[in-house]
């Protein structure tokens, strides 16, 4: 095992020596109900001064993960994250953070420093950051060096996992991820830009758009077309996927002006004839769609559960306020008209929690296909947005202002109803793989 991963195991035994009593504490029995509460075992939530903390389905080490994440976010108040939206600044704070305690390598191979832990431990990582208050704002900003590279971990040489794996684990390099094109969105497939091999090199030329941290990251995971589409066998054939230094002398990088998470940058890519070197080719050539797919339905577990971080710190926040605002003599929360929305939300929240832990378990377990990885993505991304709605409508005039931090929850709770995939490609999903419904498009 490697420092990286001592310093995690470390960690583990921390945590639970420290909170041993606490542990015990939280699995006896308790209501259901008192579980938005602030439980005697001890969390460090900024948004609301607690989290949720009493899941009686968490496995231990599960819970060791939500304690320790707690922990490090407890330094990024709400304040945090609104500074820096208003100044539309990245911050590397939180990354460092997660990097000295060894956790940006959640999934990744003991081998290269991480700790080979599952998704289903990245899922509750990743959902605690974002409730910690940092919404997808925290998220993203470590979002695509916590699994974004599986491609790497499964199709790349040993000699290529040392040089790209390691400096990622250890937070010294980070990567983007360079897939959408302005003119084919969704129908990656069809997608236009080409790499053209010469010599030790490819000649890469094109766009993408949307390509998130490109203003900083050393890295891009970026798939071109290196057949033409007309000379493939199927559509599926001719992509190929290349991890290599984001060469901004010969990548025009634009920053995309956007409604929420404004921190964290998305750009427009423009390149004519930059070269990479062969060796940052992973895999076979034209193998690259394949290997892109591999990830897919663990990235939608990772972004479900960070929208339903923000759900869930957006009710919090939500019900602290219905508890304090006196209005006609009486407190806010008393009128069912308040109160009913708010509980319905939590068990929308939960619903979608159950439903993406069990596709995070199933994914770890080999499971392949992607419908609870899917449908857990899209119930959570909806509840969240419905959690944050509501709350700015219970914090009435002061929902639509900044101090509050629920405006910002709600604008960012936009986004992951519209990515990495939207809610339209996965009705069709379901409709297609699950109900054996005709292809729609
Ligand atoms: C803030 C942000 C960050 C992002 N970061 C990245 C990143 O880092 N890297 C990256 O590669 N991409 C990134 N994306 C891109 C994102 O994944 C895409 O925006 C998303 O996949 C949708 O593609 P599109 O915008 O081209 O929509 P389009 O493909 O243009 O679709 C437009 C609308 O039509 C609907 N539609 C299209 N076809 C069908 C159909 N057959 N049936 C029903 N409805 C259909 C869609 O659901 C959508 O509502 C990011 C996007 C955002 C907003």
């Amino acid at each position: 095992m490697r420092g990286i991963y001592h310093s995690f195991a470390n960690l583990v035994v921390r945590v639970g020596q420290r909170n041993i009593g606490l542990q015990r504490q939280a699995w006896r029995p308790f209501p259901i109900t008192a579980s938005l509460q602030p439980t005697r075992r001890h969390a460090h939530g900024q948004a609301t001064e607690y989290l949720q903390m009493s899941d009686p389905d968490l496995t231990e080490s599960q819970r060791t993960v939500r304690e320790a994440i707690s922990k490090i976010c407890s330094k990024y108040p709400d304040e945090y994250w609104m500074e820096l939206d208003n100044a539309g600044k990245f911050s590397l704070d939180l990354h460092a953070d997660l990097a000295r305690d060894g956790w940006l390598g959640i999934c990744l191979p003991q081998k290269y420093g991480g700790s080979e832990l599952g998704i289903s431990e990245a899922t509750v990582m990743m959902q605690t950051i974002s409730e910690s208050g940092g919404g997808m704002t925290a998220a993203s900003s470590v979002h695509m060096n916590i699994f974004g590279l599986e491609p790497i971990v499964k199709f790349a040489t040993e000699e290529q996992k040392e040089r790209w794996l390691v400096p990622v684990i250890q937070g010294k390099e980070r990567s983007c991820f360079g897939v959408t094109e302005p003119n084919t969105g969704l129908d990656t497939l069809k997608l236009q830009s080409t790499a053209t091999r010469d010599g030790d090199h490819y000649i890469l030329k094109g766009q993408k758009i949307w390509t998130s941290t490109a203003q900083t990251a050393e890295k891009i995971l970026i798939l071109v077309r290196t057949t033409p589409l007309d000379k493939v066998e199927k559509p599926t054939h001719g992509l190929s996927l290349f991890y290599t230094d984001l060469d901004r002398s010969a990548v025009q990088v634009t920053e995309i002006l956007k409604m929420g998470r404004a921190s964290v940058d998305s750009n427009s890519l423009f390149f004519d004839g930059w070269k990479v070197p062969a060796e940052d080719l992973i895999g076979e050539e034209g193998n690259g769609f394949k290997m892109i797919m591999q990830g897919m339905n663990a990235e939608r577990v990772l972004v479900g559960a960070e929208a339903l971080g923000l759900g869930f710190a957006a009710l919090r926040r939500a019900a602290i306020y219905a508890k304090e605002r006196v209005v006609f003599g009486r407190q806010i929360g008393k009128n069912q008209g308040i109160q009913h929305p708010l509980a319905e939300s939590w068990m929308k929240l939960e619903a979608a929690r159950l439903m993406l832990y069990q596709a995070a378990r199933l994914y770890d377990e080999g499971y392949a296909a992607g419908e609870f990885a899917n449908a857990g993505k899209y119930l959570a991304a909806e509840a969240a947005f419905e959690a944050a709605e509501r709350a700015v409508m219970v914090h009435g005039g002061m929902g639509y202002a900044k101090e509050y931090h629920v405006e910002r929850y709600c604008r960012e709770a936009m986004l992951p109803r519209l990515a990495p995939v939207s809610r339209e490609m996965i009705f069709n999903y379901i409709g297609e793989r699950v109900l054996g419904l005709p292809r729609s498009y």
